[in-house]
C-alpha cells in the first residue's frame, strides 16, 4: 500500500517545530506527504515580527509567514496548502469541518499527524485537534460500508506540543529523523518569525534520541521525533 503522510498544523509554523524530521524521513522512504497550514499564525505565533514593526498589518504578517513556511517546505521536499483561517481565536465552522474532510478525502492519507486534544496554553490547538478528528471519521466512515465514498481509516498520532505534560501527551511512538536532522534545522531556520524555537527543537530532538535509544538499544540514533497514537495500530503479526 502507497504510504502518504498528511501533517496538520494550526499555525503554519507548527509542522516545522513537531514534524519537518518525520516528514523528511518518510519523503526518503518513498513516502508521499502534505502539510495543512490551518492559519498563519499571524496573530499568536508571529510575535517578533510584530515587535520589529507594531504598526505592520496583518495581510503584510501573513505574507511574511507564507514565503518563510513554503521555503521550510521546500528544504523538507513536502507540498504545502495554506488556509488561511485565520489565527487566534481560529474558528471552526461546518463549512471548514467540510472542507478539511474533502481534503482528508482527496489525499487518501494513510498516517495523518496533529496537535494533541489538550494544549492549556494555547487556543488554537486543541480547536485544530478537534477538526481533524471529525474530517479523519467524516473521510473514513465507521469502519462499516456507507452511502458516501470513504477512505481507510487513516493511522492517527499527535506530534509533541510545547509544553508535554501539561499536555497530557505521552509519547508511544519515536521517529529516528538522525539522517533528516540537517534539513530540520536548515527547514527551522526559515521560521525567522520563530527564531527562539529552533535551539529548543534541536535540544529536545536530541533528549528524545536519548530516551529512544534507552528504549530500543539503538545506539545509532542521534535525533528522534516523539507521537502520541490515538487509534490502536492494527499489524499482520506480533513480530
Ligand atoms: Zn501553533
Amino acid at each position: 500500500m502507497k504510504k502518504k503522510l498528511l501533517v496538520v498544523g494550526a499555525h503554519s509554523g507548527d509542522f516545522v517545530w513537531r514534524a519537518a524530521g518525520t516528514l523528511a524521513k518518510a519523503l526518503e522512504e518513498g513516502a508521499e506527504t502534505l502539510v495543512v497550514a490551518m492559519s498563519y499564525g499571524e496573530r499568536g505565533e508571529s510575535g517578533e515580527l510584530w515587535k520589529e514593526d507594531p504598526k505592520r498589518s496583518e495581510e503584510s504578517v501573513k505574507k511574511i509567514r507564507h514565503e518563510q513556511a513554503s521555503r521550510a517546505a521546500e528544504i523538507i521536499g513536502t507540498p504545502i496548502r495554506f488556509l488561511d483561517w485565520g489565527d487566534y481565536p481560529m474558528l471552526l465552522s461546518d463549512e471548514r469541518v467540510r472542507q478539511l474532510t474533502e481534503l482528508i478525502g482527496d489525499f487518501e492519507p494513510t498516517v495523518i499527524l496533529t496537535h494533541s486534544e489538550k494544549d492549556p496554553f494555547n487556543p488554537d490547538h486543541p480547536v485544530a485537534f478537534q477538526a481533524v478528528m471529525r474530517a479523519r471519521l467524516l473521510a473514513s466512515g465507521a469502519g462499516v460500508p456507507s452511502a458516501f465514498k470513504n477512505i481507510e481509516p487513516p493511522a492517527w498520532y499527535s506530534f509533541e506540543p510545547h509544553q508535554p505534560e501539561l499536555s497530557a501527551f505521552v509519547p508511544d511512538t519515536f521517529i529516528d529523523i538522525s539522517s533528516v536532522m540537517d534539513k530540520k534545522i536548515a527547514a527551522m531556520a526559515c521560521m525567522g518569525a520563530q527564531n527562539y524555537l529552533k535551539d529548543y527543537y534541536t535540544e529536545l530532538a536530541s533528549r528524545r534520541a536519548n530516551h529512544a535509544r534507552r528504549i530500543s538499544g539503538q545506539k545509532h540514533i542521534q535525533y528522534a521525533e516523539a507521537h502520541q497514537s490515538q487509534v490502536p495500530r492494527v499489524v499482520a503479526s506480533i513480530f
